[in-house]
């Protein structure tokens, strides 16, 4: 007998294999000083419907992830390889996908007339919950063996916010979800490419996965069962109508008040280029070095 097995996004049958995470996050060992960061990679079967297109959107992601601050030396030398190649071969097409607006070219000082240059912009942040939220899913069946069916909502704990409420709103749900997954095991063959980290369910059957890469670029997600009754949280509550609320956890304050400020803020991503020299413009990554082809 043939066991049919289903895709994890739908009811239909999954006859191909998909990734998860995309393996083009994963050094191949030309790229990486002969190290092998391909070994045992999760995969799950997905539908042809599911399959469909999800080359771009794996592009798309590991463009906007590798390189980030935050990222360990694989993700470094993944970026100067395999992703500056990529965003070569697309005439910097792919880079500029990354973001919603232009972004701008910063020199970070380092001292010592060491510069870093950064690409300050705003990220496509609906497409990047899109990714986030089929990693889980995928991420789901294969922890559990079964589709997951209910909500899932994305925390993207790497992106920095400029107005004061919202990061300290962020800062707060990332303290939370780092106090509540200290300690828990970390799954995934490749860990200073990608582990994941997940919660046992709350009483109202909600928990929490950690998606981690490059040693340090985290994503947060909620799996929130249908079944399950939204829990109130007053201090959300009061948020939401505009209303100064300060959250705590154990001796640290967190106030956020969105009736005095427009929350409506930039998140700003950084994409680093390597440590250059000033005075030297050939030294720079070619990305950051020509602007001209940064213009949308
Ligand atoms: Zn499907």
């Amino acid at each position: 007998m043939t066991i049919r097995r289903r895709c994890y996004m739908c009811e239909a049958e999954g006859s191909t294999s998909e990734h998860v995470p995309p393996r083009a996050l994963f050094p191949q060992a030309k790229d990486a000083a002969g190290q092998d960061h391909r070994a045992d990679l999760i995969t799950v079967p997905s539908c042809e419907l599911h399959n469909m297109g999800k080359s771009r959107d794996d592009e798309f992601l590991m463009v906007s992830l590798v390189g980030i601050i935050g990222n360990n030396s694989i993700g470094y030398r993944h970026k100067f390889t395999k992703v500056n190649r990529a965003i070569r071969r697309t005439s910097y097409k792919l880079l500029m996908e990354a973001f919603v607006s232009k972004p701008k070219l910063h020199a970070v000082d380092l001292g010592n007339n060491r510069f870093i240059d950064v690409l300050w912009g705003t990220p496509d942040q609906a497409r990047l919950a899109f990714c986030f939220e089929r990693i889980v899913r995928g991420l789901h069946y294969h922890h559990f063996g079964i589709p997951y069916a209910g909500q899932v909502k994305v925390l993207i704990g790497y992106l920095s916010y400029e107005a004061g409420s919202t990061r300290n709103l962020q800062r707060f749900m990332l303290d939370k979800a780092e106090m509540e997954l200290e300690c828990r095991p970390k799954f995934g063959r490749n860990q200073d490419v990608f582990y994941y980290q997940l919660t046992d369910p709350d009483e109202f059957g909600l928990y929490l996965f950690r998606l981690c890469f490059y040693g340090g670029v985290n994503v947060y997600v909620s799996l929130i069962p249908g079944s399950a009754e939204a829990p109130t949280h007053l201090g959300f509550e009061l948020m939401k109508r505009g209303i100064k609320t300060i959250f705590t956890l154990g001796d640290r304050t967190y106030d956020v008040d969105f009736g005095e400020e427009d929350s409506r803020c930039e998140a700003s991503p950084t994409m680093p280029a390597k440590p250059c020299n000033r005075t030297s413009n050939r030294d720079w990554p070619s990305h950051v070095s020509t602007p001209h082809h940064l213009a949308i």
